[in-house]
C-alpha cells in the first residue's frame, strides 16, 4: 500500500489498545476518587494561546509545533496542541468555571502533538492523561496529587519506578537563584552545547535539563535551588515531603530537575519508571504554576497538575496482564439457512442481556467453524444444524474440556444468558 502513516504518527491495533483501555479505566477509577471531573478540549488552538503560556523560549514553541494558517482567515495561526494544560486553563476562564467554585479538579485525556524525532517512546501525535488542579495554593493539593498518582501505578501493577521532586522556587526567590546559576555557568561557557549556550541567554534554568552528558556534568557542580527558597516555598516544599513522609518508593529531592515549561514554580515533580523504557523514562511530570491562569486573562487563581504519556505508561504493562479482552466469547455455529435465522435471533437477544457473542455471516463447514470460535478464544460454542433445528435442541460445546451437552431451544437463552 503506498498509503502509509506519517513519521510519528502510530496505529494502536487491537492486541495493543487493551493495554490503553486497561489504562484509561484505571485513570476514570483513580480520577473519580479523588473528585476529579473529566473535561474535554479541542485539539486545535489559536497558536498564540501555546506560545503565552509555554514560553517562546520553549523547544515545543521554537521547533514542535504543528502550526499553520486556516483557510479562509489567514491572520490568524492555529496549532495542534502540543500539551493540554493550555487549553483547560482557557477553558477554565472562558466557561467562568471559578465563578460557580473557584477550585476545580479537572482531567483530560488524548492526543498532543510536537514535531520530535520519533524514537521509542518518543512520538509526533502521543497521548496524555493530564490533571488540573484550579485555586488551590496549599501543600497538600501538591501532595494528594503524587498519591493519586501512586494509585494509579498500584492499579495498573506497575512497580520499579522513580519519583523525583523539586521545588524551584517563586517569583520572588527564583530571579536570586538564576543570577547564581547564570554567574556559575558564564565561566563554563565555552565547555556547554550550542543548545545551552543559547538557552544561557533567554531560558538558563534549562540547561539543568539538557540531555547531554558534558552539560550533566557541568551542572552537577551548579548552585543548588533549594539554598535559595524564600521562607514560604521553603515551608511549602517541606510540607510537600512530609505529607509523602510513608509514599513508596520513597521521593528522592533533585534539585536539578526543572520543567521546560516557563510557567511553573514551587513543586515540580517527575515520576520516571526504573527500567524497560530506555532512555525515554518519564511516564509523568507535573508541577505548580501559580501565575499561569492570570497570565492567560483568566482569574487569578493557583494551579497544580501534571500530564503522563500514555504511550510510555502502556509500554509497562506486562503482557499477560493486558491480553485479558472481556467477557468470555459465545460462539454460534450454524448449518443451514433455518438455523441461520435462528441464531442470528438468538445472538440479538444473548448480546441484549450483555453475553460477548459472535457468528458467521456466510456458510461454513462446521470444522472451519469451530477453527475460528478456536481462534478466537471462545469458551463456549453452540452447535446449531438441520437437525437440531428439527428436534429443537442445540450442542453446546466446552472449549476448554471438550464436553458436549445438549439444551432445549426454550433453555437456550437462560443457561446461556
Ligand atoms: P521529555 O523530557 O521526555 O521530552 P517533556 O518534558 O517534553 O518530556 P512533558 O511536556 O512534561 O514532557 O509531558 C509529560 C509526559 O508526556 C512525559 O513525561 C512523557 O511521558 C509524555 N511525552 C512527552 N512528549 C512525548 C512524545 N513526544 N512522545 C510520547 N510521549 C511523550
Ligand atoms: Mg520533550
Amino acid at each position: 500500500m503506498n498509503l502509509t502513516r506519517i513519521k510519528g504518527f502510530a496505529d494502536v491495533l487491537p492486541g495493543d489498545v487493551e493495554a490503553w483501555q486497561r489504562i484509561e479505566r484505571a485513570a476514570e477509577r483513580v480520577f473519580a476518587s479523588y473528585n476529579f471531573k473529566e473535561i474535554r478540549i479541542p485539539v486545535l488552538e489559536k497558536s498564540e494561546l501555546f506560545s503565552r503560556s509555554l514560553g517562546e523560549s520553549t523547544d515545543v514553541i521554537e521547533k514542535e509545533m504543528y502550526t499553520f494558517a486556516d483557510r479562509d482567515s489567514k491572520a490568524t495561526l492555529l496549532s495542534l496542541r502540543p500539551e493540554g494544560t493550555a487549553g483547560v486553563v482557557r477553558a477554565y476562564g472562558e466557561g467562568k468555571l471559578h465563578q460557580v467554585e473557584p477550585v476545580r479538579k479537572l482531567y483530560y485525556l488524548g492526543p498532543m502533538f510536537r514535531r520530535e524525532r520519533p524514537q521509542k517512546g518518543r512520538l509526533r501525535q502521543f497521548h496524555q492523561i493530564g490533571a488540573e488542579v484550579f485555586g488551590r495554593t496549599d501543600p497538600y493539593v501538591d501532595a494528594e496529587l503524587l498519591l493519586l498518582l501512586r494509585d494509579l501505578w498500584e492499579d495498573l501493577e506497575v512497580t520499579d519506578t522513580v519519583l523525583e521532586v523539586n521545588s524551584i522556587g517563586c517569583a520572588e526567590c527564583r530571579p536570586g537563584y538564576r543570577a547564581a546559576l547564570v554567574a556559575f555557568l558564564e565561566e563554563r561557557r565555552a565547555e556547554l552545547c550550542a543548545d545551552c549556550d543559547r538557552r544561557l541567554e533567554n531560558n538558563p534554568l534549562r540547561v539543568l535539563d539538557c540531555k547531554r552528558p558534558s552539560c550533566g556534568g557541568i551542572v552537577s557542580a551548579a548552585p543548588s535551588i533549594l539554598s535559595h527558597l524564600c521562607d514560604d516555598c521553603r515551608s511549602h516544599f517541606d510540607t510537600v515531603l512530609e505529607l509523602l513522609r510513608d509514599l513508596r518508593p520513597e521521593p528522592v529531592v533533585n534539585p536539578r530537575l526543572v520543567r521546560g515549561l516557563d510557567y511553573y514554580c514551587r513543586t515540580t515533580f517527575e515520576w520516571k519508571a526504573g527500567a524497560g523504557l530506555g532512555s525515554q523514562n518519564t511516564v509523568a511530570a507535573g508541577g505548580r504554576y501559580d501565575g499561569l491562569v492570570q497570565s492567560l486573562g483568566g482569574p487569578p487563581v493557583a494551579g497544580v497538575g501534571f500530564a503522563l504519556g500514555v504511550e510510555r505508561l502502556a509500554l509497562l504493562l506486562s503482557e499477560g496482564d493486558t491480553n485479558e479482552s472481556g467477557a468470555p466469547l459465545l460462539y454460534l455455529a450454524w448449518m443451514g439457512e433455518a438455523a441461520q435465522r435462528w441464531t442470528f435471533a438468538l445472538a440479538h437477544r444473548l448480546r441484549r442481556r450483555g453475553r460477548r457473542v459472535d457468528l458467521e455471516g456466510e456458510a461454513r463447514s462446521l470444522k472451519s467453524q469451530m477453527r475460528r470460535a478456536d481462534k478466537q478464544g471462545a469458551s463456549v460454542v453452540l452447535i446449531v444444524g438441520p437437525d437440531e433445528m428439527e428436534r429443537g435442541r442445540a450442542l453446546v460445546r466446552h472449549m476448554a474440556t471438550k464436553e458436549q451437552t445438549e439444551v432445549d431451544f426454550a433453555d437456550v437463552e437462560e443457561s446461556l444468558g
